[in-house]
């Protein structure tokens, strides 16, 4: 396979993530609640009318029906076309930056991982075992024949559940609350299995950057005080994305000023 991806590649990596963003949504939706991601078809959760497939053209069918659901014309939520069209722009920035590789695949794969964890912790404030947990088994699996190898990748885990485990539990021994539940240990372990020790470390750093800044211009704005939780995965979810992209040329930049 060719390192550049040409315009036909391009042309398809964009419709496979719009497809695949649209069934991101369907885990959004359905995972908080226990459902089964597979069946039955979906339906307007209003009028209970029962999808067709010509209702579920990704970002297609939004425009064509103006937002509304066919049958009650309830609205839609922007967060389905909103997921599609963020998939599909992930997928090609990741083109961008691996090339037609097999690390492709399985960032590609990480990324979901991180677009749904994203969405439910902004929304439920939950991260679903039922990525997390199949997700270190994932990355360690894949870093057997991809970097960064079945060595870092076990650190990787170590280093990202240990983290968070060792926060939670000062904390719960200093202020005697819970800091976090442990969906962000399990979560980071992942990430950890996923891009590695070097990186797991980097996600970290850059997550408690990000979750600083949000906190900042949120108590700024007003929207909220100095004790409003700020949902930690979706904030780890943002960093593990750039770290994956980006990590290694952060790291060789700064480690190089030294
Ligand atoms: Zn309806």
């Amino acid at each position: 396979m060719t390192p550049e991806p040409t315009p036909f590649f391009i042309v398809f990596l964009t419709l496979f993530g719009l497809c695949i963003g649209s069934f991101l949504n369907v885990c959004i939706h359905r995972l908080p609640l226990k459902q089964s991601v597979v069946t039955p078809r979906s339906r307007c959760p209003h009028c209970g009318y029962e999808l067709t497939w010509s209702d579920n053209l990704p970002l297609l069918s939004y425009g064509l029906l103006g937002g509304r659901c066919r049958s009650c014309q309830a609205p839609i939520s922007l967060r389905y076309p909103m997921v599609e069209a963020i998939t599909a722009a992930i997928f090609l920035w990741h083109a961008m930056v691996f090339g037609v590789t097999p690390l492709l695949a399985v960032r590609l794969a990480f990324a979901c991982a991180l677009i749904v964890l994203f969405a439910i912790d902004l929304e439920h404030q939950i991260l679903p075992d039922w990525i997390t947990l199949p997700g270190i088994v994932f990355g360690l699996v894949c870093s057997l024949f991809l970097p960064p190898g079945p060595v870092m990748s076990l650190a990787g885990i170590v280093a990202g559940g240990g983290i968070l485990w060792a926060i939670a539990e000062l904390w719960f021994r200093l202020r005697n609350i819970e800091a976090m539940g442990f969906g962000d240990v399990k979560m980071l372990a992942m990430v950890g299995a996923v891009l590695g020790l070097r990186l797991v470390l980097l996600t970290f750093v850059l997550s408690t950057l990000l979750g600083g800044v949000v906190a900042v211009v949120l108590v700024a704005t007003r929207r909220a005080n100095m004790s409003t939780a700020v949902p930690y995965g979706t904030m780890l979810a943002a960093a593990a994305l750039v770290a994956s992209l980006y990590g290694d040329s952060m790291l060789e930049w700064y480690l190089s000023r030294f």
